[in-house]
């Protein structure tokens, strides 16, 4: 989609630390890294939000999530990791290309920031 900073990253047209990438999706590391580990799954198809997903776009979502945990030492996984996705104003979300925060490499804790 034009104008979306996620197609221009998937497209070659921005440029970012890819850590996996396949058919369906690439997974690079977050510019700004809320936890010692940061990275971002994004399936390759642009769409929104989980309430606008299509059953083709959710088939996208499992392969993510399910390729997510086989990355265990590529995403420093071994000892837990935490997956968010931001929805709309309440949960801050500024990219609306829909997209899994992979975080790890730390305890984290619970309270909303
Ligand atoms: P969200 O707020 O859930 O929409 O997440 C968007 C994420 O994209 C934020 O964590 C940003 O730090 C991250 N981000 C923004 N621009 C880039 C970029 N050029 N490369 C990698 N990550 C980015
Ligand atoms: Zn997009």
């Amino acid at each position: 989609m034009k104008d979306c900073l996620f197609c221009k990253i998937i497209a070659g047209e921005i440029p970012a630390t890819k850590m996996y990438e396949d058919a369906d999706m690439i997974i690079i590391k977050d510019i700004d890294p809320k936890a010692k580990n940061h990275f971002l799954c994004i399936p390759k198809r642009h769409f929104k939000l989980l309430a606008e997903m299509s059953e083709d776009d959710a088939v996208l979502v499992s392969r993510c999530l399910k390729k997510i945990p086989t990355l265990e030492k590529e995403l420093g996984l071994e000892n837990g990791y935490r997956l968010v996705i931001n929805q709309g104003d309440d949960a801050g979300q500024t990219v609306f290309h829909l997209h899994i925060h992979i975080l790890s490499g730390q305890k984290m804790g619970w309270t909303p920031a």
